[in-house]
């Protein structure tokens, strides 16, 4: 690991000041995922900004209906909390599906957005990466691909956004808050934070340089069944192969992209009146194979129409 300054931000705003005086600064929250890549020399901060203890991990209630998620509540805090266990139940599905009780404990919701991809090539320094080292070349494209991206890749790079959290959240069509460098709070989709890769794969939200996530929104819960479903290699402690998060007939899918992936097409189709099978099929049309990971065509397909018939099957 290279050597680092550190220092334990006292509130948002100061944080976000000191990110933009501090060349090289960073933010750390959990540290689960950002000091695993520095001892790995794979993310490189020359300082870092502790925000793991701002006042930002309440959990409120919306005037709409809704719920405000502080982008410092654990992962086990939000899967755990009543009200998004009754009201949002694929958010605590998916947050449950992911990492290990102890990681989750760590793990903040703004972490976890961010959360870099697991690609292997990605983590080994002596292969070529686009996303760790731009210009270099993507060894997954010819290499072993079976866990890589399905949908929206580019020939730069077809790594895959490994956060389940998200998945549930674009389905719920949830917005993210955030302190810009110059002090403004933004608000937008959290649909539009991940970038799809194409010629500029570590380049991975829409996020400006030192821009602080401050929480998450989700709004009012649609009418009808919340499934969250995941398929990984293990029964539990992996990343999916696929997983599909279903919410009042929006659909969002996991494991197949870059980002979580609005199925748009799939939701055009149902609405049309196809059946889950033919929706999903639609959706998949689209969907292209680098060699061992075409299986996952198939996979994500076959979950989907179950999924999506499972909950039709609730909402009678
Ligand atoms: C073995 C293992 C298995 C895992 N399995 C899964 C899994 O199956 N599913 C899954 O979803 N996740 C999984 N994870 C990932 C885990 O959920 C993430 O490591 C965690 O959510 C990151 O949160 P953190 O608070 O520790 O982030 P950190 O490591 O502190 O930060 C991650 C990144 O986010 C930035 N950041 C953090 N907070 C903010 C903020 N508020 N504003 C702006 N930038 C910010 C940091 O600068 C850094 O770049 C796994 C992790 C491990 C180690």
């Amino acid at each position: 690991m290279r050597p680092f300054t550190y220092e334990r931000a006292e509130d948002a705003k100061s944080a976000v000041k000191r990110h933009a005086e501090v060349p090289g600064a960073r933010f750390l929250a959990g540290g689960t995922n950002l000091l695993d890549l520095m001892k790995l020399e794979i993310e490189r901060p020359a300082h870092l900004i502790d925000v793991g203890r701002l006042p930002l991990a309440e959990i409120a209630e919306t005037p709409e209906g809704g719920l405000r998620i502080g982008a410092m509540a654990s992962n086990s805090k939000v899967a755990g909390d009543a009200r998004v266990r009754q009201r949002y139940p694929a958010l605590s599905q998916a947050i449950v599906s992911g990492a290990s009780g102890q990681l989750r404990n760590k793990a903040s919701t703004g972490g976890n957005l961010l959360q870099r991809t697991r690609c292997p090539y990605f983590y080994d320094t002596t292969m070529p990466c686009n996303k760790r080292e731009p210009g270099a070349g993507c060894a997954a494209l010819e290499g072993l691909n079976r866990e890589h991206a399905i949908l929206g890749g580019s020939h730069a790079c077809i790594a895959v956004h490994p956060s389940d959290m998200a998945v549930a959240l674009v389905a719920l069509d949830a917005e993210v808050e955030t302190l810009t460098p110059s002090g403004d709070a933004r608000r937008f989709p959290l649909m539009e934070l991940h970038r799809l890769p194409g010629e500029s794969p570590h380049i991975e939200t829409h996020l400006t340089p030192g821009e602080l996530i401050t929480a998450v929104v989700v709004p009012p819960p649609p009418k009808g069944p919340q499934v969250y479903r995941k398929v990984r290699d293990r029964a539990s402690y992996a990343t999916a192969l696929s997983s599909i998060a279903y919410a009042g007939g929006r659909i969002a899918l996991g494991g197949v992209a870059h980002k979580p992936w609005r199925a748009a097409d799939a939701e055009a189709a149902l609405a049309g009146g196809a059946t889950p099978a033919e929706a999903m099929e639609v959706e998949m049309a689209q969907a292209t194979s680098a060699g061992e990971n075409g299986f996952k065509i198939a996979l994500t397909a076959r979950l989907g129409a179950a999924v999506i018939g499972q909950a039709q099957e609730k909402a009678r």
